[in-house]
């Protein structure tokens, strides 16, 4: 979890530490509503299953979106001058968040002020709360090939960064020249992209930073097949994904050859159900919400598919659903 705990205090019970972050989370409360200006904005209690594609999950204790790098920079500081956990949200599209919520800041970068593309020539510098979608269309518009693939990506660039999200054999990270970053400390970091070392599904400098920009690079081709090559990535989504919610794959592939969904398929496993959660029977890998599942379902439903595959056929199931925050009472 992508969460930052700075903690000097020492409480005897795990009770107890629950009791004294919960004070330290209502200091820091009140010292943001003195510290952040009015456009960022600052909420106790707030729902997040409204804000994940799967619709599941508890609140978050504080939920935050600066309105600049320097109110970022000021909710970081606080934070972890009060040793409160820091979680960066992005669309929600790789979350299972669980029914308890998530202790401490949710902060997310929907804010306007990190939403911004400008072209310069094939150069794309774009906010980390851009959606994936906004910059394949804006690189078609502007005649640059290279971005198609992020165009059925339900995330954020912060949250493709992070994950290093890929699609149609391409890759972030492919595209990206270099990468803007916060770290804990609250220091910017603006760093060509090659000193990152992002690997399959990870950009590891993100488990502890926030991105919180990124340029990108096209390369100038015919408008023509740009579109094509979208339209024709669009018809295959949906002619292979299902179209109720959920977080898109839940497991990394075992091997290279050998996709997690298939293996659940063979398992004879879709359309298997735990309470509202339900193995998907369009693409197994996808484990979709009827409409009333909880995280608990589709943490059963996982436990279920996980065991299946490790009693018959040896295999042990990593999940590229990432699971945060905590289960209730
Ligand atoms: C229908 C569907 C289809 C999908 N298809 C694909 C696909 O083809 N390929 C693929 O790779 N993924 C796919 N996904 C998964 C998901 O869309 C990607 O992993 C996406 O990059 C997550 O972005 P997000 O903004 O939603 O991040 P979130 O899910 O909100 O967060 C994911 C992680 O990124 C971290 N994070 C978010 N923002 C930042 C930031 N600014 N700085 C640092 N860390 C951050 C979070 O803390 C968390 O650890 C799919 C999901 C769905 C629901």
């Amino acid at each position: 979890m992508s969460s930052f705990t700075l903690s000097p205090f020492q409480p005897a019970t795990p009770s107890e530490a629950s009791a004294e972050l919960a004070i330290r989370v209502t200091d820091l409360f009140h010292k943001l509503q003195g510290a952040l200006p009015l456009e960022a904005v600052l909420r106790r209690d707030e729902p997040l299953a409204r804000r994940t594609t799967l619709r599941v999950g508890g609140p978050a204790d504080i939920f935050s979106e600066p309105d600049s790098e320097h109110a970022l920079i000021t909710l970081l500081e606080l934070a972890s001058q009060l040793s409160v956990p820091v979680f960066v949200l992005g669309r929600g599209s790789n979350l299972l968040i669980r029914d308890g919520g998530i202790r401490g800041v949710v902060l997310s970068l929907a804010h306007t002020a990190f939403s911004a593309i400008e072209f310069n020539g094939a150069l794309m510098q774009c906010g980390a709360g851009v959606r994936l979608k906004a910059i394949a269309t804006e690189a078609r518009r502007a005649g640059l090939t290279g971005l198609e693939f992020l165009e059925g990506i339900p995330g954020s660039l912060g949250g493709a960064l992070r994950m290093n999200a890929g699609a149609m054999n391409a890759w972030t990270f492919d595209v990206v020249e270099r990468l803007r970053y916060v770290t804990r400390a609250g220091e910017v970091q603006d760093v060509p992209a090659a000193e990152v070392g992002a690997v399959y599904r990870s950009c590891p400098v993100l488990r502890d930073s926030i991105a919180v920009g990124a340029l990108l690079r096209g390369t100038p081709a015919d408008a023509d097949g740009i579109r094509e090559r979208m339209e024709t990535y669009s018809r295959k989504r949906w002619d292979s994904q299902p179209n109720q919610p959920s977080a898109g794959c839940t497991f990394k592939n075992p091997t290279p050859t050998l996709p997690a969904g298939r293996l659940i398929d063979e398992l004879g496993l879709k359309g298997t159900r735990v309470g509202d959660a339900m193995v998907s029977d369009v693409h197994a890998n996808f484990f979709v919400n009827l409409g009333h599942a909880t995280a608990r379902d589709v943490l059963g439903l996982i436990e279920q598919v996980r065991s299946r595959a490790r009693e018959e056929r040896g295999i042990e199931l990593e999940t590229e659903v990432e699971i945060v925050g905590e289960d209730l009472p």
